[in-house]
């Protein structure tokens, strides 16, 4: 089975092609490095000692598109290519609703004239907004997000609910993911943002190599047992793994359209990701509680209960596993750098 990857070369998306190659998909990517890096390419092939399809190019771009599609019989595709910045999208919406969604009509479209009606779409637990559910299960209505990044994945799920209701051939699995961290065992691919992190894991571990001087811990007085706020964080292997178990289920049904949580189902406090990324790395982390981050909510967690039955996917590595190998991914990028 051939599978195009959008945003193959970024943090979900180069996992994910590593567990394609490993369940012997053949893999086509295209990227156009906004937010990654070329050696990328070379990493996945060290890694699997396979090799794959690249295309550098824009997915807004139907002419590269097609080309792709002219030069290459699809299966399927996996939709991960966008801008994912929270902050950033605040301050510049068009560009993140231009890129988003941009990108995902040009996909469709050429798929639809392709006729390759197969795609697993990379969503978010964003779309649930500030729902008061302890769990968050797919059946909830979809709230407002409070940023342009998160409306832009309520809007393409939109769409791809408009295009099964319009032509029901078509198989669509969303996968609503929570928080992605942790890295490949190898430590040669991992989340390494430009600029300071905003997201709390690539934060700590830049404090951890000692980049940046302290964590502040967003807020101590929240209703949540530590006063910290509660997320559901979930190893990247274990994310790329759910890729897999989406594309089987969506080669084995003839059509449909499914949405499922991609989450471990537990609760970890901010607290308790710094004391154990602490504990399992044998290090002491500066951090301090600051105010409150506009537009946090208190606790976000998955119930993952429908993704075990239907696709029989459930996390497998713990939060010990997450701390141990961002930590490991971070050393080994310090120590390419000095040996280059
Ligand atoms: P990432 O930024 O690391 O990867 C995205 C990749 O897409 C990058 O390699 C980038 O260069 C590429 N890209 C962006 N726009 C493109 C375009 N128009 N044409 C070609 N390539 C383009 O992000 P990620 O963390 O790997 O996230 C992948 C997907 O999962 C995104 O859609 C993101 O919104 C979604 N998601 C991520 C998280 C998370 O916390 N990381 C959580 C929920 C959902
Ligand atoms: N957080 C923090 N300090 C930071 C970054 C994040 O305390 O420097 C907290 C943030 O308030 C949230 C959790 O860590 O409760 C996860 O934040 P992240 O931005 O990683 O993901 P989010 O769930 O907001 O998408």
């Amino acid at each position: 089975m051939k599978i195009l990857v959008t945003g193959g070369c970024g943090y979900i998306g180069s996992h994910t092609v590593i567990e394609l190659l490993e369940n012997n998909y053949e893999v086509i990517i295209i990227d156009n490095f906004s937010n990654s890096k070329r050696d990328v390419l070379d990493k996945i092939k060290i890694i699997t000692n396979k090799n794959f399809i690249f295309y550098e190019g824009d997915v807004c771009d139907n002419s590269i598109l097609e080309k792709i599609f002219s030069e290459n019989f699809i299966d399927g595709v996996i939709h991960f290519a966008g801008f994912k910045a929270v902050g950033e999208s605040v301050e510049k919406p068009l560009m993140y609703y231009r890129n988003n969604l941009d990108a995902t009509l040009s996909l469709l479209e050429t798929m639809n004239k392709f006729n390759c009606k197969k795609i697993v779409f990379s969503s978010s637990a964003t779309v649930y907004g500030d729902a008061k559910e302890a769990k968050f299960v797919e059946t909830i209505k979809k709230g407002t997000p409070s940023n342009p990044y998160g409306k832009t994945k309520t809007v393409i799920e939109d769409i791809l609910e408009d295009l099964y209701t319009s032509d029901p051939t078509w198989s669509i699995t969303m996968l609503r993911y929570f928080n992605p961290v942790g890295s490949h065992a190898s430590g040669l691919i991992g989340d390494d943002p430009s600029g300071i992190p905003n997201n709390l894991m690539p934060y700590i571990l830049r404090v951890a190599v000692g980049e940046l001087e302290c964590l502040t811990i967003f807020g101590n007085d929240y209703d949540t047992p530590d006063g910290t706020c509660i997320r559901d964080y979930i190893h990247v292997v274990d994310l790329a793994k759910g890729h897999i178990k989406a594309l089987d289920q969506l080669f084995n049904l003839e059509s449909g359209i499914k949405i499922y949580n991609l989450g471990s189902g537990k609760g970890v406090s901010v607290t308790e990701i710094v004391t154990t990324f602490e504990r399992v790395n044998n290090l002491k982390l500066n951090y301090r509680y600051g105010e409150r981050r506009s537009g946090d909510l208190p606790n976000i967690c998955a119930d993952p209960s429908l993704a075990l039955k239907e696709l029989n996917w459930k996390t497998e590595k713990t939060l010990e596993d997450m701390c141990k190998d961002a930590y490991n991914f971070i050393q080994m990028q310090k120590n390419s750098i000095k040996g280059d």
